[in-house]
C-alpha cells in the first residue's frame, strides 16, 4: 500500500495569492485518495536546519519573516523529507503538500515556490542514511530549474525535465532516459500536473501519468530495491487533478 504524507494544514489557501494556493486544490486530490487504498502519515514541519541543507540564511530569515508563508512553508519541506524517509525505509510514498518547490533557488525564489522541497529531502537523505545517488524525474510543465540551482555541485544527482512536442515523444524520452541510467540509489518525483492537456503545458493525458508512474516503479524496482518518492508540484486544472494524481499513483505505488 503506497503511503500518502499529508497534513490538514496545507488546506490552508490563505498564505498567498496564486494558482498553487488555490482554495480547494487539496481537497480534489485528497478525496480521491481514499484511506482503504493509501496509507496516510502526518507530515511534520521542516527544521530551519534542514532547511539550510539548501538555502541561504538570508534567504530563509526573508521567507520565514512571513508567519503564514513561514508555517506553511516548513511543513511542506517537512513533507517531502518524510516522503523521501519513507522510501528509504521501503515505503513508497507521496507528499501532498503545498506551496511547491522546483522553482526555489538556494537564494531566492519564484513561481509559487519558496524552498526546494524536493532538494532538501534528497540532500537530507544523503547526509544520514547510507546513498549516494539519486535521480529526480520532474514532470511538471515547467522546468525545475529550482531543484536544478539548488544540487547542481552534487553530480551523483541526476534531474530529467522532459519536453518533446507531444505525448508519445515525452514518454519516450522518459523511457530512453531509463534505460541508460544506472546506478541509482533513489528515485525522487517532481510531480506536476500542469502538464495535463487541459492545463496550462497542454501536453498528457490522464492515462500518461500512470504510465510515467508505472515505467519509475519498474525502473525502482530494478535498479534500486523499489525505493521511490514524490513530491506535489504544479497542476491547477482542479476538475481533473484529483484523478490524475490517483492515475500517477496507481503506476508509481506497488501492485
Ligand atoms: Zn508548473
Amino acid at each position: 500500500m503506497m503511503t500518502i504524507i499529508f497534513n490538514s494544514e496545507f488546506y490552508d489557501s490563505d498564505y498567498a495569492d496564486n494558482p498553487a494556493a488555490d482554495p480547494g486544490r487539496m481537497e480534489v486530490i485528497i478525496q480521491e485518495l481514499p484511506t482503504d487504498k493509501f496509507h496516510y502519515k502526518r507530515a511534520m514541519p521542516a527544521e530551519i536546519s534542514q532547511i539550510e541543507l539548501i538555502h541561504t540564511k538570508d534567504y530563509i530569515k526573508s521567507v520565514i519573516s512571513d508567519e503564514k508563508v513561514s508555517t506553511i512553508a516548513l511543513l511542506s519541506a517537512g513533507a517531502a523529507i518524510k516522503a523521501a524517509e519513507e522510501a528509504w525505509s521501503g515505503n513508497c510514498s507521496m507528499s501532498i503538500n503545498r506551496p511547491p518547490g522546483h522553482h526555489a533557488y538556494k537564494s531566492s525564489a519564484w513561481g509559487y515556490c519558496y524552498f526546494s522541497n524536493m532538494a532538501i529531502a534528497i540532500t537530507h537523505l544523503i547526509n544520514t542514511r547510507q546513498l549516494k545517488s539519486a535521480f529526480i524525474l520532474d514532470f511538471d510543465a515547467h522546468t525545475g530549474d529550482g531543484t536544478i540551482d539548488c544540487l547542481k555541485d552534487n553530480k551523483a544527482i541526476k534531474i530529467l525535465n522532459p519536453m518533446g512536442h507531444d505525448r508519445e515523444e515525452y514518454l519516450k524520452i522518459v523511457e530512453n532516459y531509463l534505460k541508460e541510467l544506472k546506478d541509482i540509489d533513489i528515485v525522487g518525483v517532481c510531480a506536476g500536473f500542469d502538464s495535463y492537456e487541459k492545463d496550462v503545458g497542454g501536453k498528457l493525458k490522464t492515462f500518461d501519468f500512470y504510465a510515467i508512474g508505472r515505467m519509475l516503479r519498474l525502473y525502482a524496482e530494478k535498479n534500486c530495491k523499489g525505493k521511490r518518492f514524490a513530491v506535489l508540484e504544479g497542476g491547477y486544472y482542479l476538475p481533473d487533478l484529483g484523478k490524475n494524481v490517483l492515475a500517477f499513483c496507481e503506476g508509481f505505488g506497488d501492485e
